[in-house]
């Protein structure tokens, strides 16, 4: 049965928060890989380390299974454990603040400062005590944070920086790239990420004993690594040095990653050509939208687009800016729900608000836009157009 249309059906735009670009080359990539008959770590990981610590500056890069494996693996290796606190930002993904928890470590929350919303270096200064074994930085939104403060800090105190740099692969910090600046550097290759092995991680770092030992760590402990016991001319004998984890990347998921980190350049500029256009098309609306702002020590590797909203100048709040704008087409998401106000966390510390203003603030206004290579200019114009109307109808 068919039904007669009285008029061309109009297809409307919508563009959704995240599609992954996977190209052709990626897939033939990864069917390489399982052609070769290697499915799990082995030479491609080591490859994709070795071309990864050249892309980033840093002597050593270790891959793991996870952004979140590969910062637990590195404060464990870094010696963090019971009795320890770990100093840290309230904004920020869960899994942050889980592998502090993970080592029997305390997280200590300090207060983001409101421009970029990164960690406030003279927070963190206050906060270091005795039992400070570490300060884990994230870079939001892939804006690096401020690196030399913390630097400084952590130097002064003998304490070392983890940065959590799951969104600024590609970033620069005063000309340097994000992965070389700090003791050590956490990378996430999940799928939303601005390189993508599906799931992945990577730690990045100039010390040659941590590489050394999160590399332990990753695989049971053992001293010698699978494809070498198992290669040509290999040997049968092993020893457990360690009680590891069962964390390594595969050669599968490393193809995928040696893929897209030939096109990584590429994928960083288009997504600082696509903020650059928010930011273009915003600065009319600066009574209603605050865009995000650069320090102008960075580069900054755009992951996310965290538009705020001047609910002063609204009326409407976060929620219902995000349902007009998901009428109109537009897939967001918001970055983050501060870690204190989650219910672990609130209950088991006594958290509530008012503890980190900042980053409540920011996060009662936050909304994340697109923002992906795989955007085609007309998505860009899309959302543009969507942003613009909503704030404008809703302009008091
Ligand atoms: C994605 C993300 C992680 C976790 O990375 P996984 O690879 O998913 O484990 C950690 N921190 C931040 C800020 C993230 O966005």
């Amino acid at each position: 049965m068919t039904r007669a249309r009285s008029a061309p059906e109009k297809r409307r735009r919508s563009v959704p928060f995240h599609r992954v670009d996977v190209r052709d080359e990626d897939v033939d990539a990864v069917v390489g890989a399982l052609r070769s008959g290697w499915l799990t770590h082995g030479p491609l990981c080591r490859s994709f380390e070795q071309e990864f610590a050249a892309a980033t500056g840093a002597a050593r890069a270790v891959t793991t299974s996870s952004g979140t494996a590969a910062m637990y693996l590195a404060l464990v290796a870094l010696g963090v454990g019971e009795g320890h606190e770990v100093i840290t930002t309230p904004l920020t993904f869960c899994s942050t603040v889980h592998v502090i928890e993970h080592c029997g470590a305390r997280p200590v929350f300090v207060d983001v400062e409101p421009v970029t919303l990164q960690i406030d270096p003279g927070l963190v200064g206050k906060a270091i005590g005795p039992a400070t074994a570490a300060i884990m930085a994230v870079d939001f939104g892939g804006h690096p944070c401020d690196l030399t403060a913390l630097t400084e800090l952590g130097d002064a105190h003998g304490v070392p920086v983890v940065e959590d740099a799951a969104h600024s692969f590609g970033a620069l910090h005063e000309g340097r790239p994000v992965g070389s600046i700090v003791t050590a550097t956490c990378f996430s290759f999940y799928a939303t990420k601005n390189i993508t092995t599906g799931e992945g991680g990577m730690v990045t770092t100039d010390d040659a004993g941590l590489a050394d030992e999160v590399e332990l760590l990753r695989l049971h402990g053992i001293s010698r690594d699978a494809w070498r016991r198992y290669g040509e001319g290999g040997d049968w004998y092993y020893e457990v040095t360690r009680c590891g984890f069962k964390a390594n990347l595969t050669d599968l998921q490393a193809a995928l990653g040696l893929s897209q980190l030939r096109r990584a350049e590429e994928m960083r500029a288009r997504r600082a050509a696509i903020a650059a256009r928010y930011c273009d098309a915003f600065a009319a609306l600066d009574h209603l939208l605050q865009v995000p702002e650069v320090s102008p020590s960075v580069r900054p590797a755009w992951h996310l687009y965290p538009l705020r909203l001047r609910l002063e100048s609204l009326d409407v709040d976060r929620a219902g800016f995000i349902r007009a704008l998901a009428d109109a087409g537009v897939g967001t998401s918001v970055h983050f729900i501060p870690v204190h106000l989650h219910p672990y966390q609130r209950d088991r510390y006594g958290y509530a608000r008012g503890d980190f203003p900042e980053a409540e603030r920011a996060y009662d206004r936050l909304v994340s836009l697109p923002l992906y290579p795989a955007m085609s200019d007309d998505d860009v114009a899309h959302v543009v157009d969507a942003v613009v109307e909503v704030a404008t109808a809703h302009a008091r």
